[in-house]
C-alpha cells in the first residue's frame, strides 16, 4: 500500500532542529502531522533573544556542516537567505598571555538575520502549535494521546509520537510511556549554561570578534553584531563554562552578571550600557555517558526519540538525528 493512502497521523513534540527535520521528512511523505512546542516560536536552543531595538543569539553561536546531507541543507538555507558564513576574527584567551588570534579553516555558519532563521524557514510549511507544553503522552488502544499543560487533552489521536527535546525533558514524558527509554534518557546528563548579553553605545575596541576562553568562568565571548545580516547596536554575548554554570545554577542574575562582566573587563572589554542574563538549564551533553544510538524508533507502538543528545550534540547532530528518525519511521509506517 502507498503511504499517501495510509496517511499516518504523527505528533512531534519539540520544534528545535531535530523535531523540525523529522517533521519535514514525515510531512513531505504525506503524513498528517502536528508539531507542538512549549516556546513562543520554533528553534529551541538555536534561538535569538530580541529586545526593543536589539537582538542577540544567546544559545547556539554558529554551526558547522560536515555531513553531505547537512551541507546540502545549509546551502538551501543560504539560498533562501536564512544562513550565511560567519568569517569571525577568532582568538584564544589563555591565562596570563595576550589574546592569540587563531587562523581557522573550519567554515562556520550562522542564521541570518538571526540564529533562529533556519528553524523559522523549516517551520513555515509545518503545522506548528506554539506555547503548548506537552505534559503527558500515553497510548490508548491503537493510538497515542497527548495532554498539554495549557490546553488539556489534544483533540487528536496519533499513530506515532516523536519526542524531540533534551534528555531530561524527554525522560519526564517517557516515565509513564516507556520506562526503559526513560532510564536511557536519565543516563544522559545535560549541563547548564549561563548566557550574558551586553549592549554598548559604541564599538568595542577588542581586536577579535569571538574568543574561546580558557580561564575563569567564561568559556566563549562573541561580538554578536559582527555576524552577517545583523543591524542595531553593538552587542556581545558571553557564555559561562558548564562547571561554573552548574555551580551557580540558582544564583541571582545580578551575581552571575557581575562575575561574567568582570571576566570580560579583565580581557579588555569595557563596561556595557546594559545587560540581560539568560539561563539555559539543559545546554549541552556532559561527555561521560553510555553510548546512545543516534535516534530511537520503537516500531511496536510507534514511539520515536531524536535530538542532539542522541547524536553527538550540536546543531548538525540534532538535524541529522531527526532526519534519520524520519526516514526510519517512513520505512516502518509504509510496511504496516
Ligand atoms: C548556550 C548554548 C550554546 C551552544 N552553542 C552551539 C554552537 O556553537 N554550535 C552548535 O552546533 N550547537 C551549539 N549548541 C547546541 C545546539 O543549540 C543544540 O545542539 C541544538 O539546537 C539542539 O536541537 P534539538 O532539536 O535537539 O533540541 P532543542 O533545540 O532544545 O529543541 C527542543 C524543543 O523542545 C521544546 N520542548 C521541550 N519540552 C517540551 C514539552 N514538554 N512540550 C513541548 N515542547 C517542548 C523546547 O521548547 C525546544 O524548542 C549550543 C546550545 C546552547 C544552549
Amino acid at each position: 500500500m502507498n503511504i499517501s493512502d495510509l496517511r499516518p497521523r504523527v505528533a512531534v513534540v519539540g520544534a528545535g532542529l531535530a523535531g523540525l527535520s523529522c517533521a519535514t521528512i514525515l510531512q513531505e511523505a504525506g503524513c498528517r502531522l502536528r508539531l507542538f512546542d512549549s516556546g513562543h516560536g520554533p528553534a529551541g536552543r538555536m534561538s535569538t533573544y530580541r529586545g526593543d531595538d536589539w537582538q542577540c543569539d544567546h544559545g547556539a553561536q554558529y554551526f558547522t556542516a560536515r555531513d553531505p546531507a547537512f551541507q546540502a541543507e545549509v546551502t538551501r538555507w543560504q539560498t533562501a537567505g536564512a544562513a550565511a558564513a560567519w568569517n569571525a576574527r577568532l582568538a584564544i584567551l589563555d591565562a596570563g598571555s595576550p589574546p592569540a588570534l587563531r587562523d581557522s579553516t573550519i567554515e562556520r555558519f550562522v542564521g541570518t538575520p538571526r540564529m533562529s532563521a533556519p528553524a523559522r524557514l523549516l517551520a513555515q510549511s509545518l503545522p506548528l502549535t506554539t506555547a503548548c507544553t506537552i505534559g503527558k503522552v500515553a497510548r490508548e488502544g491503537q493510538h497515542w494521546r497527548l495532554w498539554s499543560t495549557e490546553h488539556g487533552v489534544i483533540d487528536d489521536r496519533f499513530d506515532a509520537v516523536v519526542l524531540a527535546m533534551p534528555a531530561p525533558q524527554a525522560a519526564l514524558l517517557l516515565d509513564g510511556a516507556a520506562a526503559e527509554l526513560a532510564t536511557m534518557a536519565r543516563g544522559v546528563v545535560m549541563r547548564a549554561c549561563w548566557a550574558l548579553m551586553l549592549r554598548f553605545d559604541e564599538r568595542v575596541p577588542l581586536a577579535f570578534d569571538a574568543a574561546f576562553v580558557n580561564q575563569g568562568p567564561v568559556r566563549w565571548m562573541a561580538r554578536d553584531s559582527s555576524k552577517p545580516g545583523r543591524s542595531g547596536p553593538e552587542t556581545w554575548l558571553l557564555h559561562a563554562n558548564a562547571p561554573w554554570s552548574e555551580e551557580n545554577l540558582d544564583a541571582p542574575e545580578e551575581q552571575v552578571a557581575s562575575a561574567l562582566l568582570s571576566a570580560f573587563v579583565q580581557h579588555g572589554g569595557p563596561e556595557p550600557a546594559a545587560w540581560t542574563a539568560h539561563r539555559w538549564r539543559y545546554a549541552d551533553v556532559a561527555p561521560d555517558h553510555d553510548p546512545v544510538p543516534g535516534y530511537v524508533w520503537r516500531a511496536a507502538d510507534g514511539l520515536g526519540l531524536c535530538g542532539d543528545w542522541l547524536n553527538g550534540g550540536r546543531v548538525e547532530g540534532a538535524w541529522l538525528s531527526g532526519r534519520a528518525l524520519g526516514h526510519e519511521m517512513l520505512a516502518a509506517l509504509k510496511s504496516t
